[in-house]
């Protein structure tokens, strides 16, 4: 019989947070695939785990590693496969080794647990009906910049990974592509030191800049666009025709628009640019 591999979630701070059911299986595999086997070695002393680490699975070594685990589970082997902290594959290694698995007919089974975006969002007081989970912001200004303006007419809250040498100035971008809407910081979850910062980017800006509030991990959430007045073209015609009566060049007004009304950026910059209108 082929053997089984396991994901499972540890913990994401407080090391508590750790399901009777991920001790047992990390206790009962044959092996542990880590993706840095120090840090996990940590909770593995901490609950008397003794089971061998097989290897580390760390970004960019997965690929190489995957014809190996195959042929352990080939073998009948179980394995179990755990990041640093929380659920494997989240914005963390492991995609290439599951999808194999699938591939290969194996079994693969989730031993759920914690995970930062879910603690955060939960906890956030931005509605939950509908979310997106958009992994960690990119590392490039322009990148996020351009990120944060493509979600103008997105419904649903936004979920991100932030680290803390960038928050700041991914607030500062935030507070210009979307000044209205409500942001939650979740800081240090389940740390001694957590805490949830709500405001307007803007208003977040201002209470980190300075503090010794910008350490530690953060997770970003983004309250999703107002189901909008775009539908109202009564109310779109009447905002166009005011600006462009006020003399504003084409580029404001799409800015204006998207941001105001939730618009699509395209969808504004076409109107703006209509044939028959005035195009400055
Ligand atoms: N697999 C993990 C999970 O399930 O949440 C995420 C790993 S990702 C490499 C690390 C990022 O998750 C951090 O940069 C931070 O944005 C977020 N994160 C992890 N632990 C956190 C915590 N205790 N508090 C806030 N954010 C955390």
């Amino acid at each position: 019989m082929n053997g089984t591999l396991y994901l499972v979630s540890m913990p994401i701070g407080n090391l508590s947070d750790i399901t009777h059911r991920a001790i047992d299986v990390l206790k009962s595999v044959d092996f542990i695939l880590a993706e840095d086997t120090r840090t996990s070695q940590r909770v593995l002393t901490h609950y008397g785990i003794s089971t061998p680490f097989f290897s580390s699975v760390y970004q960019g070594a997965e690929r190489q590693r995957v014809p190996s685990i195959l042929s352990l589970l080939e073998k009948g082997k179980n394995v179990a496969l755990v990041s640093d902290a929380g659920t494997p594959l989240i914005s963390d290694p492991g995609f290439p080794l599951v999808r194999a698995t699938v591939d290969a007919g194996y079994q693969v089974v989730p031993v759920p647990g914690p995970c930062a975006a879910i603690a955060g969002l939960v906890a956030s007081g931005l509605p939950l009906d509908r979310f997106c989970f958009e992994g960690a912001l990119p590392r490039g200004r322009g990148a996020r910049q351009s990120l944060f303006e493509s979600l103008t007419a997105r419904q649903g809250t936004c979920v991100f990974y932030e680290s803390s040498h960038r928050i700041l100035e991914s607030l500062k971008l935030l507070s210009e592509s979307l000044p209205t809407r409500r942001v939650v910081l979740a800081r240090e979850l389940t740390k001694i030191h957590e805490e949830f910062l709500r405001g307007t980017a803007t208003e977040l800006c201002t209470l980190l800049a300075g503090s010794d509030r910008i350490r530690g991990e953060f997770v970003l959430i983004l309250e999703g666009a107002e189901i909008s007045a775009t539908t109202d073209q009564e109310v779109v015609e009447q905002l166009l025709c005011e600006l462009k009566a006020e003399g504003l060049p084409n580029k404001s007004i799409v800015r204006i628009v998207t941001q105001v009304l939730g618009m699509p950026r395209n969808e504004a910059y076409r109107l703006v640019h209509r044939e028959g209108d005035v195009v400055t």
